[in-house]
């Protein structure tokens, strides 16, 4: 039996609002896409959040057995600064602002990206698939949806027609938006708009020969529309209805709401079974984003360089932070949740390292209740998991752990079957890396070395007084043998610097 078969996965479904046992469409292979970042700018740590939690569902499914192809995308072109495909072309502008190409643009913020997510310990996706290297795919997909009449071109952009999809399909049933309500909301359309309703939206967009990023299509140069690219991608790597679709939680409207209705439109079927969303990190309960300057970049906060920063936390700190809550939930930033978080994930840390350089010391007859007691946690690693991917309570099963490792780290033995040592051993160790991508750090804590050289020294000063020369030299070469050099100073004081 697979460790999924023995672990069913549940995934709450945006789509339902509901916990639903999780079956995919061709077993043992799972289709998972979640929406890239833009790469226009640095991404943030609340940009972060969401990869992480859709790194730790790739990491999970695989780790029980499932053949997941996760598909990732870089946006590079067409995202407005108006998700309904409007306003400023967000790449242009920064390139503008930057005196750069706009591909000089993508390639530094993906180059930043990749750099990020190695340092988060994000894994690299199965297909990290481009905007601009599906311009073809997304013609074809504009062809489609104007061929089945759901539609329409004006002036060289070729806009979605929400009226007519929702002739014969529902539209809003992911965001539970009610389409009277979008249209109160929005502002009445004049003579000259393109649209023929505030809802529609840009599948190809036409732009003005100063624009540098642009292509040849049917209907003149233009640009993809930014919802296309994925409902594009996903069909072109994961099929026309695939099992997981993840984003932040403010994407799902218009974002995945327009995907689903491109979908349909072209091919008559609904795209994903399992939608997922990730909610925000906050600040003082804001939405973290550039705009309202309140985000920081993951740079500033391993320098502690921000007005809102106290100090410098380290990555896997900052994981370990996002993974003590559930997805689902909004997270808040303060100063005092990360450092408790510090102190958190350095007792997990410690036990790492702790257990594996463990080996199992058998200790008289058997405990069967104790034997038990320590499977129920190595089954619950797994429970919490595959309900609905919950990090939270499954870093409280990892900190019970932890005081059992800490106790036989101490040399206190437990009488407990060795198969059941070993099967701990491994699941500390592979829900730590594998399946939370928490990895050891190494701890440079200088206050504590400066402590034991100031002991070193007063000893070997005190060698000296007592003229045993042959200790004092010896605690000097062998500092010096660590890369240490002690300097005697003029008024007996000694000093030393390391290499
Ligand atoms: P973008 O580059 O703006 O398209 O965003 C990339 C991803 O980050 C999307 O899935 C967004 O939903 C997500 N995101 C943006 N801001 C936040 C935030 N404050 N908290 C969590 N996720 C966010
Ligand atoms: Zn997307």
């Amino acid at each position: 039996m697979t460790l999924y078969e023995q672990h069913p996965v549940s995934i709450t479904n945006s789509l339902s609002g509901k916990k639903e046992p999780f079956v995919p469409l061709n077993p043992p292979f799972v289709g998972l896409y979640s929406c890239g970042p833009t790469v226009y700018n640095e991404v943030h740590l609340g940009n972060l959040r969401t990869f992480t939690a859709f790194d730790v569902v790739y990491r999970y499914l695989t780790h029980i057995g499932y053949r997941v192809r996760y598909v990732r995308n870089i946006t590079d072109a067409g995202h407005l600064t108006n998700d309904a495909g409007e306003g400023v072309d967000r790449i242009e502008e920064s390139a503008k602002l930057e005196q750069l190409e706009p591909m000089e643009v993508v390639q530094k913020y993906t180059t930043s990206f990749h750099e990020v997510c190695r340092i988060f310990n994000i894994l690299p996706p199965s297909i990290e698939p481009t905007a601009t290297g599906h311009i073809v795919e997304q013609i074809e997909m504009v062809k489609k949806i104007l061929d089945n009449g759901y539609a329409y071109e004006t002036n060289g952009s070729v806009y979605f027609d929400v009226r007519r999809f929702m002739e014969k399909y529902k539209y809003g049933e992911l965001s539970g938006r009610n389409i009277d309500d979008l249209l109160e909301g929005t502002r009445e359309l004049d003579r000259q708009d393109e649209k023929r309703n505030s809802v529609d939206f840009a599948i190809w967009k036409a732009v003005s020969p100063n624009h540098i990023q642009r292509w040849p299509s049917p209907w003149g140069e233009g640009i993809p529309g930014w919802h296309l690219e994925c409902s594009a991608m996903g069909t072109k790597y994961l099929g026309k209805t695939f099992d997981i679709h993840g984003g932040g939680m403010d994407l799902k409207f218009p974002h995945h709401e327009c995907e689903i209705a491109q979908n349909v439109g072209a091919y008559g079927v609904t795209p994903v079974r399992y939608w997922m969303h990730a909610n925000m990190l906050t600040v003082n309960g804001e939405k973290m984003s550039k705009s309202k300057g309140n985000s920081f970049l993951p740079k500033e906060l391993f320098t502690g360089a921000h007005p809102l920063l106290e100090k410098a936390y380290s990555p896997m700190a900052v994981r370990f932070f996002m993974l003590q809550s559930h997805y689902s939930s909004t997270l808040d930033f303060s100063n005092e949740a990360l450092s408790a978080a510090e102190k958190g994930f350095k007792k997990l840390s410690n036990a790492l390292g702790a257990i594996k350089k463990l080996d199992f010391i058998p200790l008289g007859a058997e405990d069967h209740e104790l034997t038990k007691e320590l499977e129920k946690l190595i089954t619950a690693c797994y429970t919490n998991m595959s309900d609905d991917f919950n990090t939270a309570k499954t870093l409280a099963v990892l900190f019970e752990m932890t005081s059992w490792i800490n106790d036989w780290k101490a040399g206190k033995g437990t009488a407990i079957a060795s198969e059941t040592f070993e099967r701990f051993k491994q699941t500390f160790i592979s829900f730590m890396e594998d399946v939370l991508g928490l990895r050891e750090e190494e701890e440079h804590n200088q206050e504590m070395i400066d402590g034991i050289i100031q002991v070193l020294i007063e000893l070997r000063k005190q060698a000296r007084t007592n003229k045993n020369y042959a200790l004092s030299d010896k605690i000097r070469d062998d500092l010096k043998a660590l890369g240490i050099q002690l300097m005697d100073g003029k008024a007996g004081d000694m000093s030393y610097t390391i290499d």
